[in-house]
Order: structure tokens, then sequence, then C-alpha cells
């Protein structure tokens, strides 16, 4: 039996400026793609689950081409067009495959194309003919029933963090396999909910709460999957939202699609519960003060790399500056290349006059000019410890700056912080600090959720702002809760 495996990943920000190209993207070539096997991610865990279930059955793995970048702005029409082409050639030049996984994000938008994956799905469909064609997507997927008409299983990211990434894609290879041995096809249903969800973690409140609901709802209806898509609101397309997709065998259609509508039902009834407390940089700093045990972890949601915002945003920075933590607060890390390279150019123990960050836009807040000390370089190649466990990450030249004696961390790549890893590297122990501030909106509770006393949101004008009514919608027609009190859900 063969199996190929290929993917396009790209969450994509429409409210940023600039647009996505080739040198944006990362890359993992037909053999190279074996390399990220044990690695917790969606190219790892599909890549894994094949060598596994080539121990047990005779399996030949077809890797392709796995495409993925940061989030950012809307991707050039040619790098889309080109890697399509790549995937499309590749696929016809190997020959015939029994089944296809295709590892997805959902939220892809292409210059001329609002629904990558839909327009990606149909291609590959085209190409392979009838065999099972299954995919994982990531949570924040904004599901359209195109890309569920031309796909055998739908497996979506469970759980904010996305630590299960690697296990969604082993789901999506399993469900493939199985189909080609039993001669069976999925079928996928989507149903959207005109619903824009702030981004909501999936370890405590309504979010785990909610995703408890979905598994046991799983669970009950006895089909291939069950999933729910929390949705990209950062995406101005007619098709944002959350939603509910059932995977079903012909028989199992009636539980499922039954399942999928108490679910979204259920969603719709509780949406108030998803809106969270939006706070200034001030009003986070001034509530961590109140917190009687450190670590507290203020993570500035707004400006978080990893849902398309620069990462160089100086609120919640100002704000810690103003109240004057001094040593009592770390900060990892803010990405502004040009300071740190003149950290690694002036060397350990220099003392630099720089303007630090709020240099891509004007929404994140003006530079901040200041006097620093290099106390710590790096090189800014990690290992992720926690979410994409085992996975590489680059953040560049990275300098551990002293500022009125707080500990702030500059790298130069946009990243956003994972885990405690950005401390480490620069010899930062953030179980010494009370404040422990950090630009991410939820992946960063992976690493950090056992060890904080308390974590705090700062929602500080941004890209990734809570606030969702700050973001003009031209192109879709449709009412939107919460923007919207007018929504309606049947
Ligand atoms: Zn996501």
């Amino acid at each position: 039996m063969r199996i190929a495996i290929t993917g396009i990943s790209h969450e994509t920000n429409t409210y940023c400026g600039g647009i996505t190209t080739r040198e944006d993207f990362y890359t993992y070539r037909g053999k190279d793609m074996l390399a990220t096997a044990g690695q917790e991610s969606d190219v790892g865990g599909a890549i894994d689950a094949c060598i596994r279930w080539s121990k047990e059955i005779p399996l030949e793995i077809v890797p392709i081409l796995y495409a993925g970048a940061q989030p950012s702005g809307v991707i050039q029409r040619q790098t889309y067009e080109d890697f399509k082409a790549e995937i499309l050639s590749e696929m016809a030049a190997t020959g015939p495959v029994d089944c296809c996984v295709l590892l997805l994000h959902g939220a892809g938008v292409v210059e001329g194309i609002a629904d990558l994956e839909g327009d990606l799905a149909a291609a590959v469909r085209a190409t392979l003919g009838d065999v099972p064609i299954t995919a994982s997507f990531d949570l924040h997927a904004n599901l359209t029933q195109a890309m569920a008409d031309q796909l055998n299983g739908i497996f979506v990211c469970q759980q904010y963090p996305h630590i299960d990434l690697h296990q969604r894609a082993a789901e999506a290879v399993a469900a493939a396999l199985n189909m080609v041995q039993t001669k069976r096809r999925g079928i996928c249903r989507v149903t959207s909910l005109p619903m824009l969800m702030p981004t909501t973690t999936t370890f405590e409140g309504i979010g785990q709460t909610m995703l408890q609901a979905l598994l046991a709802a799983e669970e009950n209806a006895g089909c291939i999957n069950l999933s729910w898509c929390h949705g990209f609101p950062y995406t101005d397309v007619a098709h944002v939202g959350a939603s509910v997709v059932a995977s079903y065998y012909p028989e199992q259609a009636v539980a499922a699609q039954e399942a999928a509508k108490q679910f979204a039902a259920n969603l719709w009834r509780r949406r108030q519960e998803f809106i969270p407390l939006s706070l200034s940089g001030e009003q986070a700093v001034a509530l961590a003060a109140e917190q009687p045990q450190g670590p507290v972890v203020i993570h500035e949601t707004s400006d978080n790399c990893g849902g398309g915002a620069p990462g160089d945003g100086t609120h919640l920075l100002r704000a810690m500056l103003e109240a004057k933590l001094g040593a009592a607060a770390c900060f990892s890390f803010l990405v502004d290349a040009e300071v740190a390279g003149a950290a690694h150019q002036a060397g350990v123990g220099a003392t630099l006059r720089v303007s630090l960050g709020g240099k891509t836009d004007d929404l994140h807040g003006d530079s901040l000019n200041i006097v620093a000390y290099v106390k710590a370089l790096h090189d800014g190649r990690l290992i992720m410890q926690h979410m994409f466990r085992g996975a590489p990450i680059n953040l560049g030249p990275m300098a551990r700056l002293v500022v009125e004696d707080m500990d702030i961390v500059v790298a130069s790549r946009r990243n956003q912080t994972f885990d405690q890893e950005p401390f480490l590297a620069l010899g930062i122990d953030v179980m010494k600090y009370h404040y422990v501030a950090l630009k991410s909106s939820n992946h960063f509770r992976a690493g950090f959720q056992h060890i904080a006393k308390a974590i705090i949101t700062a929602d500080t004008p941004g890209l990734n702002t809570h606030r969702l009514e700050v973001f003009p919608r031209q192109t879709t027609t449709r009412r939107l809760w919460p923007v919207d009190e007018q929504a309606q859900f049947n």
C-alpha cells in the first residue's frame, strides 16, 4: 500500500500589512520529511504514524512536500501556485497511491483565493481520483464545506495550546489506511456558526468544558470523528468563524449529524462565556502586583506573532517600566533584530542606548528609548520542550538586556514564546521573578501553566486583540457574533 503525505499550512491574518512570500516558508521535501518523525507537530505525527504502521502492514510512505510559515499576511499568488504545482507534479511523477493525508491549517488565504485549503484539496482530489483522502487541521481553521467535500475524514486539533497536532495527524493516517483496507469512504459535513471566538484556551474554563462535551458527543455518536474549530477571527473572508465538522460513514450519518447539531447549538447557547476580560498593560501589571505569590505570568495576547502580530509591541513593556518593577520582572521576548544585532556587536558587558520595538506599525506602541546593559547573548537556536516538543525553533540572535534592573530579552526572528526556553537560554530562571512577561495568546500555557501561580492576560492595542469589533469586515455578509449582537444561529 502507498500513502502520500503532503500539506501547506498557514494561518493568514488579512489585517497584517505585507504579503507572505516563498522566503517566509520553511519546507520539507521528499525524504527530508522523514526526519520530522518524533516531533510533536502535524508532519512529525503523520510520518511517525506511517513508520509505526509500516511495521504492521506493507506500507510505502510517499512524502511529497510540506510547506509552513509563521502566521502573517495574505499569501502571494505565485508562491501558492508554485507549491501546489510542485505537489501535483510530484504526485503524478510518483505513480498511483492508495491514499493521501493532507496536513492543513484551514485559515489560509491567497491573493485571489479566499479558501486555500478548499482549492488545494480539490486539486489533489482531481489528481488522485477516488482514493481515501483525509486531513488534519489546526483548531483555528475557518472550515468550509468546499474543503470537506473533497475529503473522507477531517481531524482537527483539539487543544489550545496545540499539544495534540501529532495525534490528530496520526488519526488521519490511521483512518486513510483503514478506508483503503475496508474499501469504504468517509463523508465530511461542516456546520458553520456565525460566531467569532476570541482566542480561548482548552486548558481551563469554558474552552475545557466544551472540549469535554465534544469528546463525549463524539464517543456517543460513534462516528469517524467529531471536531470543533474555534476559527480564526483575524481573517476577513466570507467563511470566517467557528464550526463543527462531523466525519462519518453513511450508516453513521444520522447520529453524526445530530451530534454536530447538538454541539453547535450548545456552543451558541453558551457563547457569552467566551468573552474574556480585556485589560490594558497598566491594569494587567496592577493585577499582577496584587497576587500574593509569583511567578505571575503576564501574556500580551494582542501582540502574538503566532496570530500574525509583529511581536515588537511596546505597550506592556512600557507599563512595566513605568511601574518600576525592576529586578522583580523579566520579559522574553520582544522581536527587534536591529537591537539584538547591536547588542551582539557591542558584546557582553557593554552599555547601549537603543530605540527598542515599535518599528513595524503604529498600532503596537512607540519605540522605547532606553539605556541597556548587555548581560548575555545567544544564537537563538532552541529545541521546543512542550508544544511542538522536539521540533527546532530559530529565533535568530538574542540578547538579554538589563534596563533599570529589569531583564528584557530581545530576539531577531518573529515567533511567540512557547515555553521557558527563551528565558533559560539567556540564563533567566523564571521561578526567581514575581512578574514574568511574554507575548503569546495560549500556546505558552503548555510550558508555564504548571509553574505559574497566576496567569494574567494583557490585551493592549494589537493585531490579536480580543476586541474583535475593531477589525473592519468587507467580505462577509453574515451577521457575526459578538461584533453584531443581532447574529442568529438556527
Ligand atoms: Zn491554532
